[in-house]
């Protein structure tokens, strides 16, 4: 693809920080990077027109671990730690 000279010099000059993939991890990314960086440019590439891997896709569930894996969590962390 052959950018215009005006997409490249806003987008595509002077770059801090570039990030590829808009899925939740890029998206995040952005975010901290942002807050620790005010003035940064930063620059986020998707390879789709929307973002489109598992981040659209997935079924919304906040996942807290299995109740087995919580249950060795007993075996290394204290109680209050794990019931946090
Ligand atoms: C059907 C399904 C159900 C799920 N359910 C749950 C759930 O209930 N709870 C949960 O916590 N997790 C769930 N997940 C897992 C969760 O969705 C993923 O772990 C999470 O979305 C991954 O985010 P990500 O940003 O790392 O990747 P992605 O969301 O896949 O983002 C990667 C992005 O990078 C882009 N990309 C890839 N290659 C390039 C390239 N070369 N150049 C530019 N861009 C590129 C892709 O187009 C995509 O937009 C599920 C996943 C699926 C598939």
């Amino acid at each position: 693809m052959k950018h215009s000279y005006w997409e490249n010099e806003q987008w595509f000059k002077d770059i801090n920080f570039a990030i590829i993939g808009s899925g939740i991890v890029g998206i995040n990314c952005a975010l901290r990077l942002r807050e620790k960086h005010p003035k940064a440019k930063i620059v986020i590439f998707e390879k789709g027109y929307i973002p489109s891997g598992a981040s659209t896709k997935n079924a919304g569930f906040a996942c807290f671990g299995s109740p087995s894996e919580i249950l060795n969590d007993f075996n290394s962390t204290s109680e209050d730690e794990v019931l946090s």
